[in-house]
């Protein structure tokens, strides 16, 4: 039988998720919930219900994992605890300085309804934090280095459209070249926020505006801007539509470090990701760690897990003979 999912939220995430399960065929969407009209959201696969979100309580004994779509800010802090106590769940929460008080959450509510909640999946956090764990681990004399981009930061491109004046932006993310080289090159550099990054912003402007007003704004905004080389692009909406409609992103994650008994040899370890959709790729890594989840739930486990507590054969849909076989 078929592990059934269930998507609780349906964003770019969600649509995502719907994507990945058409890719895995030990897996099959059973519903989706939203907190909208469901006639109101239309989705792919012809077998599955759109239901309100009032409605998932009656699905606890039809669905094996929920997957969690909604937003890090406010739906997943307060939507992750309540769900974990009624199923297994699986939720992307990127706010990294609030996930040691999320993990605390979740692992009371699903220790009470006997389920598994894995939290933070995704590439950062996800991927990202696994390959710095391993680099970490393997090279305990060394540096960490992660550099984000070149892709779209949601939040920065949510923030210039509150700039007065704007009516349309999108901002990208862009790492430093000369950086990612120093480091590439074992020179073990310390680099400041300004040396590792640089933001590339495109307005629409709305009619009127002050072009010279904006920008300022723009490159002065603290925590956002300010602390970093910025480009301001004033482009019309057309071209906005055209050029910028994407969400692309990706990253690299980077460990040098020294073995020997003098620490005479350097080693680079290196995990790049290159994404046309940002929140594809997610969900391909949330589907992998759906089915872990299950799996963990089947031998008993209970509470909350990160990607850091998870054997990676669990995220096959190989068996243990294949993987030996073929993958080892
Ligand atoms: P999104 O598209 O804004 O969707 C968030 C929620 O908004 C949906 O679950 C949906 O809930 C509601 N919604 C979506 N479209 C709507 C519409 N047209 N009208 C009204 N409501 C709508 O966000 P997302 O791109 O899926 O991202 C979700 C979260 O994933 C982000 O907050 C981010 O923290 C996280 N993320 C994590 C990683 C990682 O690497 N860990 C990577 C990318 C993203 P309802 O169906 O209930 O209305």
């Amino acid at each position: 039988m078929s592990i059934r999912i269930g998507i609780l939220g349906y964003g770019n995430l969600g649509r995502g998720v719907e994507c990945a399960i058409k890719q895995n065929p030990d897996m099959e969407l059973a519903a989706v919930f939203t907190r909208r009209n469901p006639e109101d959201v239309k989705i792919l696969t012809e077998s599955a219900a759109v239901c309100a979100l009032a409605e998932a309580e009656n699905w606890k004994d039809k669905i094996d994992v929920m997957i969690l779509c909604g937003g890090s800010a406010t739906d997943l802090p307060e939507q992750t605890p309540v769900y974990a106590k009624l199923f297994n769940v699986v939720d992307s929460f990127d706010t990294h300085a609030r996930i040691p008080e999320h993990f605390a959450n979740v692992d009371a509510a699903a220790k009470e309804g006997g389920k598994v909640g894995l939290i933070s999946v995704g590439w950062d956090p996800g991927m990202f934090s696994l390959n710095r764990m391993y680099a970490n681990a393997i090279l305990p004399q060394g540096n960490d280095y992660t550099f984000w981009g070149k892709g779209v930061s949601q939040g920065h491109s949510d923030a210039i459209r509150r700039v007065e004046g704007v009516k349309d932006a999108k901002q990208y993310t862009v790492p430093v070249e000369e950086a990612l080289k120093a480091v590439r090159d074992g020179e073990n550099p310390e680099l400041t926020t300004r040396q590792k990054h640089t933001r590339e912003c495109y307005v629409v402007l709305e009619e009127g505006a002050d072009a010279k007003k904006v920008e300022e704004e723009i490159k002065n905004m603290p925590n956002y801007f300010a602390d970093y080389d910025t480009t301001v692009h004033f482009i019309s909406e057309e071209e906005l539509k055209k050029e910028h409609s994407g969400i692309p992103h990706g990253g690299f994650v980077l460990r040098s470090g020294k073995t020997g008994w003098n620490e005479e040899n350097a080693h680079l370890i290196e995990y790049s990701l290159k994404l046309d959709s940002n929140p594809e790729f997610t969900s391909s890594v949330i589907v992998a760690y759906a089915r872990a989840a299950y799996r963990l739930a089947k031998e008993g486990q209970t509470g909350c897990k990160t990607v850091f507590d998870v054997a990676p054969a669990y995220l096959s849909i190989k068996s243990g003979e294949e993987l030996r076989a073929h993958m080892l």
